[in-house]
């Protein structure tokens, strides 16, 4: 297949009408500028940073702004990234073709408050830490809570459809988002919502479009402007953790807390064995725990100080009947505090022989699956790990996996399991990356294999995990349907192209 469409180059005269719209300031041809805003925190290819770099930087300040911006790009068909917080792990905000990086943070404002219909209305470049900080004087409260809460934006979270730690309670981004406004890569202002409300929740007017820009990974346009759900401020919050003496003791305990029937319930997550493991060699909250907690189960509740008071204890007669050991107030308070934090701060790992520090960075590899495979597919993404680690001595390790639950608003039945490999990424090179790559490819088969999805969360755009989705899990028409309603949205192929294999909507032959 070749494809039919070439992609212009920017040149002076390019250069000058995008600093005609933004201001002179606000364009960056510099190395430095351009070249951070080619790496994300998802296992970065150092060796091929140049292939990853864009031709030049642009922040725009307004939607007419980012308008005017696509409009050139559609005229001169150069390829366009959003980027936000850029803390996507897949790739979403790396661009692929080059091209302007249209790094959306200037557009950080809260523009509407709404107390009484109990809505917010920002920008896509504000982030939810800062949201809360303002909403939180209001006795409102945003409960989009990704562990990357303190740096990822909202834009970023729509272009992702992100996934809240405190889902079952509060809901994901996909339900919290109201309305939006979007530019299409013709430079078109649209607004999609439920019907045409903007701040309706519950519409039966129309397609349900406003879905169509929910993790579309900045495929099919930009996010301009965004209505968001807000919730009355929880009196309390309530986190527990519970140890066991193996994986199977906490997989059926899980099951009795998720279909509880408990509504405080914000989120269950299950430790594995190899997690457990993993944090004991320098975690200093679980280095001193009794040798016989193999696996934990972490819980947290939200409600009014009455609701909580008593859902708590149901869930200790669950947990203690069972014969869990609850682990104190310190682990449960203090582990839940960092749970933003944590996982954006290892950057060395410690060799399984000797536990010797070496040079690491965390990634994870994410999959929505039912409660019924997770004892298969933990069996299989470990033995498929181990592989990979034996060959490769010192490049990947094995950090164990959680087992998030999953659906909004109602804790039971599938989960977001994630693998979180360890990987030194000074030692990729071409056969370490094409290793990482297969490792990948190996994970997103199994969960083909028990009909998951391979990816809750971040998203199926990389490299390994991009063909499994678009061959095998999109394969009964919606990759087709896909790649029709790209090619009509955007005919040049401007927006974050060579994502999710789009390109071949383009091609002929
Ligand atoms: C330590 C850590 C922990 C994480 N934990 C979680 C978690 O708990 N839950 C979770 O869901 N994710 C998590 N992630 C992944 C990441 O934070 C999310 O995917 C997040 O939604 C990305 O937001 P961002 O602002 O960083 O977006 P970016 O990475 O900048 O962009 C993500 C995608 O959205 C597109 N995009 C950005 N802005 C716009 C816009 N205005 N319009 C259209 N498209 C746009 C980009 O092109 C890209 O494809 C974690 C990441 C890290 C590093």
């Amino acid at each position: 297949m070749t494809s039919i469409l070439k992609y212009g180059t920017i040149d002076d005269k390019i250069l000058e009408e995008l600093r005609a719209i933004v201001g002179d300031e606000n364009v960056f041809t510099e190395p430095h500028h351009r070249a951070i805003r080619a790496s994300v925190p998802a296992p970065f290819p150092l060796h091929k940073w140049s292939e990853h770099t864009p031709d030049v930087v642009v922040l725009p300040g307004s939607t007419q702004e980012v308008s005017e911006v696509l409009k050139i790009s559609n005229k001169y068909k150069i390829p366009v990234v959003p980027r936000g917080g850029a803390t996507g792990l897949a790739d979403g905000a790396m661009p692929l073709r080059k091209g302007i990086i249209l790094d959306i943070k200037r557009m950080c404002e809260i523009l509407e408050i709404d107390e009484v219909d109990r809505t917010v209305t920002v920008q896509p470049g504000i982030n939810m830490q800062e949201l809360n900080r303002v909403l939180e004087k209001l006795g409102l409260w945003f409960p989009d809570d990704p562990a990357s809460y303190p740096v990822a934006v909202v834009g970023g979270r729509v272009g992702t459809g992100g996934w809240s730690l405190v889902g079952a309670f509060g809901g994901h981004v996909p339900d919290l988002v109201l309305s939006m406004e979007v530019v299409l890569p013709t430079g078109d202002i649209i607004r999609v919502g439920n019907g045409g409300g903007r701040k309706i929740r519950k519409s039966s007017v129309g397609y349900r479009l406003k879905d169509l820009f929910i993790g579309h990974q900045g495929t099919l346009g930009v996010v301009t402007e965004i209505t968001l759900d807000v919730f009355p401020r929880p009196e309390v919050e309530f986190p527990a953790f519970f140890g066991y003496n193996s994986f199977e003791h906490a997989y059926e305990n899980a099951f009795k807390m998720t279909t509880s029937g408990l509504r405080t319930l914000g989120a269950v997550v299950i430790f594995d064995e190899e997690k457990v493991e993993y944090l004991r060699r320098d975690d200093e909250a679980y280095i001193p725990q009794p040798k016989s907690i193999k696996s934990i189960i972490a819980t947290v509740m939200y409600g009014t100080e009455a609701e909580v008071e008593g859902a708590k204890k149901r869930l200790f007669e669950i947990a203690e009947k069972d014969g869990a050991i609850y682990l104190g107030e310190e682990l449960s308070e203090g582990d839940w505090a960092s749970r933003h934090d944590r996982y954006a701060l290892p950057l060395h790992g410690r060799r399984r022989s000797d536990w010797q520090v070496v040079p690491m960075t965390w990634h994870c590899e994410d999959a929505a699956i039912n409660h019924s495979q997770l004892p298969y597919v933990r069996k299989r993404w470990h033995e498929i790990a181990s592989r990979y680690i034996e060959q490769y001595d010192g490049v990947f390790d094995d950090w164990g996996m959680f087992m998030y639950s999953n659906p909004p608003f109602r804790p039971w039945g599938d989960y977001l399991t994630e693998i979180d490999i360890g990987i030194n990424e000074l030692a990729l090179d071409e056969e370490t990356w094409e290793a990482w790559v297969n490792m990948k490819r190996e994970i997103a088969e199994v969960v083909i294999e028990v009909e998951g999805s391979i990816s809750a969360c971040h998203g199926g755009t990389r490299e390994g995990d991009v063909e499994v989705c678009v061959r095998q899990e999109l394969k009964d028409g919606q990759f087709e349907l896909m790649k029709k309603i790209k090619k009509m949205l955007d005919p040049n192929n401007i927006m974050n192209p060579g994502k999710y294999m789009l390109d071949e909507a383009y091609q002929e032959g």
